[in-house]
């Protein structure tokens, strides 16, 4: 036997994704668990999904696929023809544009539309603009896209929405393509029709694509009135931009799902629609990726739209409940500025009038410290502002009970008086 050489050279790993962050919302969602596991009392507003069970007709259906064959095998990787009918109508109902089926992927949630999306239109060192506080997962996005996020940060004193000024003010001759997410997470703001079109004509005019993120669509609440269910004063509407400006259907990928509406966060279903061409491609990618999305979930996802929408409804009123009592619970801790947000399920306080002040003996200086605060003093669970943006900022999700609710934000204002 001849002897090996010692090795000379060390097997490494990928650069691009060792530059990658774990998902902070993820992290400390975890971490909430984990404590809970372990018997601690954790109240958490880390989680992004909604604390309802799926409806039972959708169960049902999956139910009933499970015993059909046919979804015993490889479908078409694209998704479901049937699927894809129903994607259609809804984004003509609810985006107000109208595809053919052969424009829509179905994904793995919405997050491989978004990752799908990025890999389709950018290329090496174009510049994406990126509205801040951002979702955590776009700048990866990007990144393994190899674009530069460019981000364009919009405060509590503009709720927390940019303006073309703004836009226009990042663009370059690099910048391809706009990040537009309303409702937003992590913020909750909706931009107004007339703010959209703004956007949508500036992009349109600079041939710039948008990746609108329409998963929060259907959680959308009233500016005022009771909430009530029959009371729709002031109920806000988020218009699609492709809605707002139809023109720019031709450089808009849509993004979209069942996980938040329909409470199938686990499911694992989301898709994508686009120009045919940006379709074509990524569907290629798709393809090669994954192939076609469990056929399960696609049977469950056709369900949730198809079927009746009572239950979904009922819980859009229970977050504007939750909303309405977290708001103005926080607004009582002095120091923690709150917009009131009009959709998904997140409150975004600005939380900087508490930073350099002293509680219990210690004292925050940003808000990775404050969380770390809250969470170790009075075992409260809340996103930091660092995973989407500058910090000074919390990131509370009010998709849970409302006693838990209550007793998580008393437990605040207790730690902060
Ligand atoms: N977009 C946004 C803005 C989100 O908040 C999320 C979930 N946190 C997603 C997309 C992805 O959702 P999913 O992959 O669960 O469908």
């Amino acid at each position: 036997m001849t002897e090996r050489a010692p090795l000379t050279r060390k097997p490494t790993l990928s650069k691009k994704l060792s530059a990658i962050a774990e998902s902070a919302t993820l992290k400390v969602d975890a971490k909430a668990k984990a404590l809970q596991a372990a018997g601690r009392p954790v109240i958490s507003f880390a989680a992004g999904e909604p604390d309802f069970a799926t409806p039972q007709f959708i169960v049902d259906a999956a139910a009933a696929a499970l015993h059909d064959p046919a979804n015993f095998r490889y479908t078409p990787a694209a998704g479901l023809p049937v699927l894809r009918e129903a994607i259609a109508a809804k984004t003509l109902q609810d985006s107000g544009l109208a595809v053919d089926p052969s424009q829509i992927i179905v994904t793995n949630g919405g997050k491989q539309a978004v990752y799908q999306a990025f890999q389709a239109v950018v290329n090496p060192g174009d510049e994406v603009l990126l509205p801040a506080p951002y979702w955590t997962t776009y700048p990866e996005a990007i990144a393994l896209a190899d674009g530069v996020p460019v981000e364009v940060f919009a405060g509590a004193d503009q709720n927390y929405k940019v303006t073309v000024e703004q836009l226009e003010a990042a663009r370059t001759d690099r910048t391809t393509a706009l990040v537009f997410v309303s409702p937003s997470n992590p913020t909750g703001a909706v931009y107004t029709p007339d703010e959209t079109r703004a956007i949508g004509a500036w992009a349109l005019e600079h041939g710039i694509w948008v990746i609108s993120d329409e998963i929060y669509q259907n959680l959308v609440y009233p500016s005022t009135g009771s909430g009530q269910p029959g009371d729709a004063s002031a109920l806000t509407r988020a218009v699609s931009i492709v809605e707002a400006v139809p023109e720019l259907a031709g450089q808009t990928i849509l993004v979209n799902g069942v996980a938040k509406t329909y409470a199938m966060t686990g499911w694992r279903l989301g898709w994508m629609v686009g120009p045919k061409d940006a379709i074509k491609v990524a569907a290629n990618l798709q393809s090669h990726l994954c192939s076609n999305v469990n056929n399960i979930a696609q049977l469950a996802a056709l369900a949730a739209l198809t079927g009746p929408q009572d239950e979904a409804e009922q819980f859009r009123l229970a977050f504007d409940r939750r909303r309405r009592l977290i708001v103005s619970e926080l607004a009582k801790i002095e120091g923690v500025t709150v917009p009131t947000p009009l959709g998904a399920f997140y409150v975004y306080p600005d939380v900087r009038g508490l930073l350099g002040r002293e509680w219990r003996g210690k004292t925050p200086t940003t808000s990775l410290e404050l969380a770390d605060l809250i969470l170790e003093e009075v075992e409260v669970a809340a996103v930091p502002g660092e995973a989407f943006g500058p910090s000074g900022y919390l990131r509370l999700s009010y998709a849970l009970g409302d006693d838990a609710l209550l007793e998580g934000v008393r437990r605040m204002q207790e730690l902060f008086t």
